[in-house]
């Protein structure tokens, strides 16, 4: 029995998570699971999976959630000591961190320090703390296992290759709901239009990252760490149809790519198997429904977030958490209403060009980068 433990256990990947367990009843057990305030989820889940212990971010959801479950025998915890708690728990094998945004760095670092493997989709953790967290998983001998469905298709294409003969990285992007339109077409949109994914359901934050391409730009970033390559090795290739989920070019010009429906109960439940493969009894690709498969290059001047992010990555030190914040704080507004849709990119470039640069942050200099951008911002608005 592998005992995991998920951090976000009520989302969009927690939830399918939890699919993949009810799958795999005699082989996974879930040991303790985090929420932030959906008490409402949280208790069926509890009643489903008998976790021994349960996180809440909010105070007033835990005593909530604690009221409601009197008849169980179950220890309740909350906000940051709680993550950290679960992250170390001795009988957790793997963490699966599918937490939103930089809230999942600290207990990540707890969690490798305590010799568990990380089922990672918490891309935010490795973009900001990516130069403390891969050293540290060497060090300690634990496996980061990408959950991001681009990052599992280029584990699977590197399956076996040694890593001085990747070329470099095609990772591929649907493009989101507004590809091809131009800058100024983008002036209107609304959330509700933002939150329209062509091909993937997801949580909202990653939904709107997806449509402004940041997502791709946080990639870029998150294959740099989980890859060890150079920005430059990695190409960034529009792929509307999402059947190619990232390729891996060779040295010899070879081409390795994974393919599939766009599910991500497939990179899931590889993580949490590998490097064994289960069965999936879900829809298989079908190649001769598939009308066709195009590729076209990014429009980095319409959406320059992902410019913005290779000059993020190629600056280094605590840039990468001011492109990461800026777009955490701005996109959070902008589901509030109250910033529009291109103030994201905006805001994040106004952050980059005035937040000072420290090298080699700490984890303290990351989360003081956080707030001093997210004051910065709160300033302009
Ligand atoms: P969701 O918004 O759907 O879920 C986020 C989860 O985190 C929820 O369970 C939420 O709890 C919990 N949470 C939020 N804040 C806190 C907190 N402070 N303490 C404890 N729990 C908290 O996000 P997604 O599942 O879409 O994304 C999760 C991560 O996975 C992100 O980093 C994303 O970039 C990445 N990812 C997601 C993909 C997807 O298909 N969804 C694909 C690839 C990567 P509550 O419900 O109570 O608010």
């Amino acid at each position: 029995m592998k005992k995991i433990a998920i951090l976000g256990s009520t989302g969009s990947i927690g939830t399918q998570t939890l699919d993949i367990v009810r799958n795999f009843k005699d082989e996974l057990e879930v040991v303790a699971m985090a929420a932030g305030t959906n008490v409402d989820l949280m208790e069926k889940q509890v009643r489903e999976f008998c976790p021994k212990v349960v996180t809440m971010w909010e105070e007033k959801a835990a005593a909530e959630l604690k009221s409601r479950l009197q008849d169980m025998e179950i220890t309740i915890l909350t906000g940051m000591d709680g993550l950290l708690e679960i992250a170390v728990l001795p009988e957790v094998e793997v963490l699966v961190t599918a937490i939103v945004g930089m809230i999942g760095i600290r207990p990540t670092i707890e969690a490798i320090k305590a010799g568990k493997d990380i089922a990672l989709a918490n891309k935010e953790t490795l973009v900001c703390a990516g130069h403390i967290i891969m050293p540290l998983a060497k060090k300690h001998n634990v496996a980061i296992l990408p959950v991001d469905s681009e990052h599992s298709a280029i584990f699977q294409s590197l399956n076996g290759e040694p890593k001085n003969r990747i070329s470099k990285i095609l990772l591929t992007a649907s493009g989101g709901p507004f590809r091809g339109k131009t800058r100024a077409q983008l002036g209107n949109i609304q959330v509700e239009d933002a939150l329209k994914h062509p091909n993937w359901a997801m949580g909202r934050k990653i939904t709107i990252d997806s449509s402004t391409l940041v997502n791709k730009g946080l990639e870029v970033m998150e294959a740099k760490w989980l890859f060890g390559v150079e920005p430059e090795q990695i190409q960034v290739v529009v792929h509307p149809q999402s059947i190619i989920h990232s390729m891996v070019e060779y040295v010899d010009g070879a081409v390795i790519a994974q393919l599939g429906l766009p599910d991500m109960k497939l990179p899931i439940q590889y993580a949490l198997f590998y490097p064994d493969r289960r069965v999936m009894n879900e829809k298989k690709l079908d190649f001769f429904e598939l009308q066709n498969m195009t590729f076209e290059k990014p429009d980095t001047e319409t959406f320059y977030g992902l410019k913005l992010a290779y000059e993020a990555l190629e600056t280094g030190g605590n840039v990468p958490t001011i492109y990461n914040a800026a777009n955490e704080k701005s996109v959070a507004l902008f589901l509030e209403k109250k910033i529009s849709y291109l103030q994201i990119p905006e805001m994040i470039e106004r952050s980059m060009r005035k937040i000072k640069r420290i090298d080699n942050p700490d984890v303290a200099q990351i989360l003081e980068t956080e707030a001093e951008v997210y004051e910065y911002i709160l300033s302009l608005i």
